[in-house]
């Protein structure tokens, strides 16, 4: 039985979907859904959720899904879509303010055009701010936590907090609480302090920066970017391509020609299965003939199918 029904909510203004679908919210365009998915329609009323929300019930944040892969048996409890297309931007003394569920390219755009260097990294990464402040998303010698001020963060109880750099350890594609407490709360809004850049210079780079993507990364095909994490001093792309293993395929599921990091949907007919059973067979072939253990990038959540 599901125990989130909408009449156990006052006053709320976003939207409450039981036993909803979520291929659509993931960019692999597969897998299951969920007992319940909340739209919040701002973060006051994220916030009025939460208080409402019987504390038991388990919550998991989604922005745009680029790094998630959701089992086919969907997630226990609600899932918060927090990608808002109207999500705030804002520049305040000497600070650029977004929005957790703002997408990362748009923050990209509104920092070049406010003279701000260091953000163009955020271009190429298809998903939210709040995404990239969980994973500390990076690329080309850019990593989000390098350019944070202070975060804005939400409590199971609804209650806000303000946060700093300090409270948190963030490593590659890492990011813990310094207190070692489970990173539970959901981000909600970040301060960035980016260094002074120049319009037409940060534009110029962000164009290259999107063309060298275009040119190695299969774009036009359902994925979730790097599967793996590149071990030290190695490239996870390179293992797999050195294990043979590009063009490799399981149902719907395949290792792109492309680039070897990447698991492509091409067809929109894979299951989370397929893609999950690609992954542990990539990680399998790769540790017997190179003796790395690749370690997934990508997060799984949710059940697998009865
Ligand atoms: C084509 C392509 C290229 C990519 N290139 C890169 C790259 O260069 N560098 C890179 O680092 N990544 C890359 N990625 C992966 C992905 O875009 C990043 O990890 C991104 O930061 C994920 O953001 P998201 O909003 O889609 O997160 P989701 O996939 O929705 O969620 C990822 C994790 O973050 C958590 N989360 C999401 N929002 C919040 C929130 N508001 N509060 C708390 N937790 C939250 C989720 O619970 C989940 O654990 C790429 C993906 C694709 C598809």
């Amino acid at each position: 039985m599901n125990m989130v029904e909408p009449q156990h909510f006052n006053g709320l203004r976003g939207e409450l979907a039981l036993n909803a679908p979520l291929a659509r919210h993931t960019s692999w365009r597969a897998g299951g859904g969920a007992d319940a998915v909340y739209t919040p329609a701002d973060r006051d009323d994220l916030s009025a959720f939460l208080r409402q929300l019987p504390i038991f019930e388990q919550v998991t944040a989604l922005g745009l899904g680029s790094n998630t892969l959701v089992r086919d048996g969907g997630v226990r409890g609600v899932v918060v879509l927090m990608h808002d297309p109207g999500g705030v931007l804002a520049v305040a003394d000497g600070l650029v303010y977004a929005e957790a569920g703002v997408a990362c390219p748009k923050l990209a755009r509104f920092a070049a055009l406010h003279d701000c260097g260091g953000a163009e990294f955020l271009a190429g990464i298809p998903g939210t701010v709040g995404g990239a402040l969980a994973m500390n998303a990076g690329c080309y010698g850019g990593e989000t936590w390098s350019y944070v001020a202070r975060v804005e963060t939400l409590q199971r109880d609804g209650s806000f907090a303000v946060r700093t750099p300090s409270d948190y350890v963030t490593g590659y594609r890492s990011v813990r609480r310094a207190d070692g407490r489970p990173l539970a709360e959901l981000f909600t809004a970040a301060w960035f302090r980016f260094p002074a850049g120049e319009k037409t210079g940060a534009r110029e780079k962000i164009r290259e920066l999107l063309a060298r993507r275009l040119a190695t990364q299969p774009l036009d095909l359902p994925n979730a970017g790097s599967v793996f994490r590149n071990p030290p001093n190695d490239h996870a792309a390179r293992l797999i391509e050195s294990a043979g293993l590009k063009g490799v395929a399981i149902g719907g599921a395949r290792v792109s020609e492309k680039h070897a990091n990447f698991i492509v949907n091409p067809e929109r007919r894979a299951s989370a299965a397929d893609i999950e059973a690609l992954i542990l067979h990539v990680r399998r072939v790769v540790a017997e003939k190179t003796g790395v253990e690749l370690e997934p990038e990508v997060r799984i959540i949710g059940e697998a199918a009865a």
